[in-house]
């Protein structure tokens, strides 16, 4: 390990401003509070704004305002809002929670309620001067928004599956916790600025007293990293997309322990050619036990060698592509002080996305309710919110996000099924099971109007494209077919685009690139298969090529893996004949 304060690079040259920022921030408060006491504020300054990401929350302002006028003429200044988001490990939401966050949406943000493609939910449009009464709230229900996002350990994600048939599934949401525990900044800030002791005092702000951070130092770490454990079988939560990936190796119906990958990662930057998508490379096996110090182990590594002198290359993948993955691991095993074993055989088979009934292996059983976009809300004819509010009222049972951004009720029993069924029926909501496969693992980023990097629709367009690929793919009989789409409004990969069967990533406003080859099971690269393909496209694009994938695949062939197996330029020549079946 190196010398020096946790942080600390013996190497590092010049640093990027936001390293500053963080080491002068006296532990991620900066000057937060006095701008959150300024009422006259609708916003915080820059630098400020960038730490309150460790605080969860987002700045933004209404991308559908911009450039509007007020009545002299004048441009009307930006309608600041910021983005709250809770950090939820493994998804698990107690019902009262759930309850909590629908009554704040309401109240305090736009009236929608999103889970995110991470197992977090999401507050949207909340104003400065509402935000710390919305924190306050989520945090008197055992969740909080802290170390939702930020550079350090993200949100530890985990199947969802509350199955009790054994003890596995509890053994790795066990793990997740454990490992969001040991990786939590112990910083008191975010105590101090936003909640109340038990009387209702905030606590002095003024007077700041340092603690000590173990793994973060003063300058935490130089990007987010990211971190998802699952089973071979069912990599609902997409592991080979993170820094840090967990894969559970079970045998004779036991635990034994994770095979270990690293350096996943979506985001590209399009000016910076340097950037690149990835997928985690499978790196080392471990007993359970030395899943949390090996994750401690792999994030202070990140800590010391990750660069911090441009953000545009900062994440673990970077290190990995420089390092090569035998000296990335040699250094994990110094900072860890024992060697790690070699990986087991097993790798991703599967992918589950818990919609519908299941047995719980316990009496009970849980039920996946299909939310599109994962966009909790009222709408005329789907009124998702107040379905999910009577039920998780009428019954107390604790719910679980999962990755596709659907809930799951839990811990129903059998003689409520039937009345829960007829209470989504009645709010409009058709049972996941008997939505189009391609629907089921859909997943678009919110993109315009909240997010301020978005290029181009994502999560407002997305329903049209699915309804016209639902169209396309009923009349190539493909109507069964696992299709996997996922789209966003920029090149950051917030919904993963960069691997599944079809890819859409916003490039310039009102276009896209479109991905193809990539799969379900998350563990290969699309290629980059048309560019600047305008949003009304879309759908003409991929028609010739499912037409082929229909006429010439393989049997069992997947259509991201005919379109692997084909690749682009036979595939382009396809859609330049007009894909006319020969
Ligand atoms: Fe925003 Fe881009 Fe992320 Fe979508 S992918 S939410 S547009 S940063």
């Amino acid at each position: 390990m190196v010398d020096g304060n946790p942080g600390e690079s013996p190497t590092e040259v010049k640093l990027d401003k936001s390293e500053f920022v963080k080491e002068e921030s006296r532990q991620l408060r900066g000057t937060i509070a006095s701008e959150l006491a300024e009422g006259e504020l609708d916003h915080f300054t820059k630098d400020n704004a960038g730490l309150l990401k460790h605080h969860g929350l987002y700045q933004q302002d209404n991308r559908d305002a911009r450039g509007q006028k007020n009545e002299d003429g004048s441009r009307k200044g930006k309608a600041f809002m910021f983005m709250v988001r809770t950090r939820i490990p493994g998804g698990r939401v107690p019902g009262e929670s759930l309850l909590a966050h629908l009554d704040l949406c309401d109240r305090y943000g736009n009236e929608t309620l999103r889970i995110t493609s991470r197992q977090g939910l999401q507050l949207h449009g909340v104003i400065k001067q509402n935000l710390q009464q919305a924190i306050r709230e989520i945090n008197q229900t055992q969740l909080t928004t802290f170390g939702a996002c930020g550079d350090i350990e993200r949100n530890v994600m985990c199947c969802p599956a509350p199955v009790r048939h054994s003890s596995v599934h509890d053994q790795l949401q066990a793990t997740a916790a454990d490992i969001a525990e040991e990786l939590k900044p112990r910083t008191t800030a975010y105590a101090e600025i936003w909640l109340e002791d038990d009387q209702g005092n905030r606590e002095n702000v003024s007077e700041f007293t340092p603690v000590d951070e173990p793994i973060y130092g003063s300058r935490y770490l130089p990007r987010k990293f990211k971190t998802g454990v699952a089973l071979p079988e069912d990599n609902c939560v997409d592991i080979l997309t993170y820094d840090l990936g967990l894969l559970g190796v079970v045998e004779q119906g036991e635990l034994r322990g994770y095979n270990v990958f690293v350096g996943g990662g979506q985001g590209v930057t399009p000016s910076a050619a340097k950037t690149f998508p990835t997928i985690a490379q499978k790196m080392s096996f471990v007993d359970v036990a030395d899943a949390v110090p090996v994750a401690r182990a792999i994030v202070e590594v990140f800590r010391d060698h990750g660069n911090r002198s441009d953000r545009k290359t900062a994440r673990l993948k970077y290190l990995l592509a420089n390092w090569g993955i035998e000296r990335f691991r040699s250094t994990v095993e110094e900072y860890l002080g024992r060697p790690m074993s070699d990986p087991h055989p097993a790798d991703v088979t599967g992918v589950e996305d818990h919609l519908g009934w299941h047995s719980q292996g316990d009496g009970r059983e849980y039920l996946g309710v299909y939310i599109e976009n994962g966009r909790i809300k009222d709408d005329e004819g789907v009124r998702s919110k107040s379905a999910l509010r009577k039920i998780v009222a009428t019954y107390g049972m604790s719910t679980r996000m999962t990755a596709q951004q659907n809930v799951l009720l839990c811990d129903i029993e059998p003689s409520w099924k039937s009345e829960i069924d007829a209470i989504l029926a009645d709010h409009g909501i058709i049972p996941g099971e008997q939505r189009s496969q391609i629907r089921r693992l859909a997943m678009a980023c919110p993109a315009l109007p909240t997010c301020g990097l978005s290029i181009t629709e994502s999560e407002r367009v997305m329903p049209g494209i699915l309804d016209g690929l639902e169209a396309e793919l009923s009349a190539c009989g493909l109507d069964d077919e696992q299709i996997t789409i996922h789209m966003t409004g920029c090149p950051n990969g917030c919904a993963r685009p960069y691997s599944p069967d079809i890819g859409l990533v916003g490039k310039t406003a009102g276009k896209y690139t479109l991905f193809l080859g990539g799969n379900t099971l998350g563990n290969r690269l699309a290629f980059n298969f048309q560019d600047l393909v305008p949003l009304e496209e879309i759908v003409p694009t991929l028609s010739p090529v499912l037409t082929y994938y229909r006429d010439e695949r393989d049997d069992g062939e997947s259509f991201g893996d005919f379109c692997d197996r084909k690749g682009r330029d036979d595939l382009v020549s396809r859609l330049d004949r007009g894909g006319d079946g020969e």
